[in-house]
């Protein structure tokens, strides 16, 4: 197996880059952002339990998006691999995500932080705002969500860095060029 965690603050490019990498790579994509705005749309009662949480711009509890995570990855009993996007983003899910993947005889094999600094990324979300509908994208929730970041977020960095598991990829530039950094690096697991 080959499980990849695609790392960045918002706006860094993860959802961009990982459909390039699942097409070549063959691996299934679990974006747990994109999971939760599945449940808000089908109004789930876990949707309607986060939609404030998510539209506010603050993280969602440990407890709920980790057994969303593992139910996810339970669906695919035929994977191929992993990419883990916008997870894990505190150091409780993982921990919890090295645990459970362990259970399965799997791990982490690469963790690849895209790199963008912060005006280039309020930049990006402006924008996308303007088709996104994302409510989050708003410039207030934005915010909370880059402070949501730096406060709980990057210490996931330093975990996968101490597992020696830790890639910097330049997150600005061509779409075509940062994807084929990626593949550098993912070529090397
Ligand atoms: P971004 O574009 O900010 O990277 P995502 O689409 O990945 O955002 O996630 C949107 C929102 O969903 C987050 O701001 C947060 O509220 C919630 N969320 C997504 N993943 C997690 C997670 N692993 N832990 C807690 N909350 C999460």
């Amino acid at each position: 197996m080959l499980n990849l965690v695609l790392f960045g603050p918002p706006g860094a490019g993860k959802g961009t880059q990982s459909q390039k990498l699942i097409d070549h790579y063959q691996l299934v994509h679990i974006s747990t952002g994109d999971l939760f705005r599945a449940h808000i749309k089908s109004q789930t009662s876990l949707g309607q339990q986060v939609s404030k949480l998510i539209a506010d711009g603050e993280l969602v509890p440990d407890s709920i998006t980790i057994a969303m995570l593992e139910e996810e990855v339970d669906k695919n009993k035929e994977a191929k691999g992993f990419i883990f996007d916008g997870f894990p983003r505190t150091v409780p899910q993982a921990e919890e995500l090295d645990k459970f993947l362990a259970g399965k005889g799997a791990k982490i094999n690469g963790v690849i932080a895209l790199d963008v600094d912060q005006e280039e990324l309020t930049r990006r979300i402006a924008e996308r705002h303007k088709i996104s509908g994302r409510p989050d994208d708003d410039a207030e929730k934005l915010k909370k969500r880059i402070s949501e970041y730096f406060n709980k977020t990057v210490h996931v960095l330093p975990y996968y860095e101490s597992q020696g598991k830790l890639a910097k990829v330049n997150g600005i530039g061509e779409i075509e060029i940062i994807f084929n950094d990626l593949c550098t690096v993912i070529d090397q697991y």
